[in-house]
């Protein structure tokens, strides 16, 4: 048992494989406004930041300009788009499942993101991996989005942890972990998880 009482896991790009899919839903959407978005542009400037920060920087760099809150109305037909490919096809790796059954009852559990718990729950749910987490910290719970601190404190407020493990993707994600004062895990890929999570835990102090 390492010195963690829990983990707090980032969802899109740790837990799930879900960015291409993300991007290819908003390019989409957005292709009817005029607008462009390319995965490189994507992968470089808007993985681990809120939908809202991504239109605002689409919204100003468009030629001509877009007002980023017309940019938002997209944001139903972008999740409707993403929930019909995600819910019939779960983004998950095929080890999750036994990684997650094997740190039940050793450590309380929680998913902090950036997308909307409406949109992850049914994820999870759909994948057989709700019950391994307490809760889900979504955009909608908090007034402040990574980079800041807000998510992952309210996470370990809501699961009683006090030192717990942030597993991240994005720079915005580790900032956020790092800010919140908790030790930051970062990985590249959601394949890379039961690995570099496992390293972490076993060779922690206990
Ligand atoms: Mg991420």
């Amino acid at each position: 048992m390492s010195s963690f009482d829990s983990i707090l896991f980032d969802f899109d790009g740790v837990l799930a494989d879900t960015e291409p899919a993300h991007c290819a839903c908003w390019a989409e959407v957005l292709a009817t406004v005029g607008i462009t978005l390319t995965w490189e542009f994507y992968r470089r400037q808007c993985v681990g930041i809120d939908d809202r920060d991504m239109l605002r920087m689409l919204a100003m760099q468009s030629d001509p300009p877009h007002n980023w809150d017309d940019l938002w109305k997209l944001y139903p037909a972008k999740k409707r788009l993403f929930m019909a490919r995600m819910t019939t096809n779960p983004p998950f790796d095929p080890a999750l499942a036994g990684f997650l059954e094997g740190l039940k009852g050793r450590y309380k559990m929680a998913v902090v993101s950036s997308s909307s718990a409406t949109e992850i729950e049914p994820m999870l749910a759909a994948g057989g991996l709700r019950q391994y987490f307490e809760t889900t910290v979504g955009a909608e719970s908090v007034k402040r989005y990574k980079p800041a601190p807000d998510p992952y404190l309210l996470a370990a407020e809501r699961l009683r942890s006090r030192a717990p493990l942030v597993v991240e993707d994005s720079a915005a994600g580790i900032a956020s972990g790092r800010a919140a004062g908790f030790e930051v895990l970062q990985i590249h890929h959601p394949a890379e998880l039961p690995e570099m999570v496992g390293r972490r835990l076993s060779t922690c102090p206990s």
